[in-house]
């Protein structure tokens, strides 16, 4: 644990008999972008409202660094929070809105730190507007500013982006990342949006009903999924019934008649039965019987269903003879195919893109 970790311990809020948040534990280095990723429901802003101290666990504690915070009063934690309603003063300039916790606290320099915080945020010509003459994605921007300029040590963002067209919230997340990574304060991101979490965040904690699924960097939660949770949560896979083996350095996975291989100390389980997982733009299509290419996996005689033309891909639905449809996602380059529905075709994919999951999961 270093200087300002935040750590959250055992903690459990119960609202009357139901359990919004059970027993969690998380610790959010100091300096980090971490972002809370769940469904609707599963617990993130009771977390989060925790850490403010705006609801009290009903078990377990939280600290940031050496101080335990759990009891504290709202304003005597060194935590601001930028909600999705922008909560600016109307009848305040952009200015006076990012200067109010200086002045609250008789701060000197006030001019001087308000112009750099908008600044950061590129707001400084905008200074003397009021919020109404500012668009959404710049009245969130002097939110932003105003919870920054007391440089608190953790800020908290509620779906900050939720009030944004998409275009203008996929500029704001880049945006976000680049304050963050300006100003260095622990970031605690709130979001139901897999992209955005995947695309601001250092770690990703994914919650499903009031607990945490799977924690970690992005690319590992994507590739290295634990749950089928977690595998349909962050995009979308397939996921294949098959019986698995120890094979010297693999596993085998037998499906349907095919023997297929998945590398070994990976994987969430590696015997008996399994989901076999694999995204749909790791795999590759061929005419059927063609032969493989070396060391990779193949499920053959699909028929194509359906061709989705997206622009960057295309997406394919190939049905299996054993009934299941897979999907492939095929990138638009000028190498591309072009499948049609009715063609037969044999799926191909590296067994180090596999991951295997405990079949006793649901699979939906
Ligand atoms: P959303 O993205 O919809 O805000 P969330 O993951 O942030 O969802 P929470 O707001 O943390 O979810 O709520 C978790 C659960 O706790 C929900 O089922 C919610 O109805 C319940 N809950 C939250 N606050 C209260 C409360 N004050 N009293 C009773 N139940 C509550």
């Amino acid at each position: 644990m270093s200087g300002s970790d935040l750590v959250i311990q055992g903690v459990t809020k119960r609202f009357g008999s139901f359990v919004a948040v059970d027993d969690l534990d998380l610790t959010v280095p100091e300096g980090a972008f971490y972002a809370l990723l769940g469904p609707s429901g599963c617990g993130k802003t009771t977390t989060l409202r925790m850490v403010a101290g705006l609801e009290t666990p009903t078990e377990g504690s939280i600290s940031l660094g050496e101080q335990v915070i759990t009891d504290l009063k709202p304003y005597k934690r060194p935590v601001n929070t930028v909600f999705q309603s922008y909560a600016l003063f109307p009848h305040l300039t952009i200015f006076e809105n990012v200067a109010f916790g200086l002045r609250r606290q008789g701060k000197k320099d006030v001019k001087q730190q308000v112009g750099e915080m908008l600044e950061l945020v590129e707001l400084g010509q905008y200074a003397e507007r009021k919020p109404t003459q500012l668009s959404g994605g710049q009245q969130q921007r002097v939110a932003l500013a105003r919870a920054l300029i007391n440089r608190p040590k953790v800020l908290l963002l509620d779906e900050p982006l939720g009030a944004l067209d998409l275009k203008l919230r996929r500029q704001m997340q880049i945006e976000l990342k680049r304050i963050q990574t300006e100003v260095g304060i622990t970031f605690v991101h709130v979001t139901h949006d897999q992209e955005e979490a995947m695309t601001m965040a250092d770690n990703v904690a994914v919650m499903n009903a009031g607990v945490i699924e799977q924690q970690g960097e992005p690319v590992e939660l994507y590739e290295h999924p634990q749950t089928t949770f977690v595998a349909n949560f962050l995009g979308q896979s397939n996921l294949i019934r098959g019986e698995a083996s120890a094979d010297g350095s693999h596993v085998r996975i037998d499906v349907e008649g095919a023997a297929l291989r998945a590398p070994r100390g990976r994987a969430a389980t590696e015997s008996g039965g399994v989901w076999l997982g694999i995204r749909p733009e790791k795999v590759f299509l061929s005419e059927a019987g063609t032969e493989s290419q070396d060391g990779s996996n193949a499920l053959r005689d699909g028929v194509i269903t359906d061709v989705s033309f997206i622009g960057v891909s295309t997406q394919y639905l190939a049905k299996m003879p054993w009934g299941q449809e897979l999907m492939v996602f095929e990138q638009n380059t000028g190498a591309r195919k072009g499948f049609r529905v009715g063609d037969k075709v044999d799926l191909h994919w590296m067994p180090d893109h596999t991951f295997l999951l405990d079949a006793q999961q649901d699979a939906s």
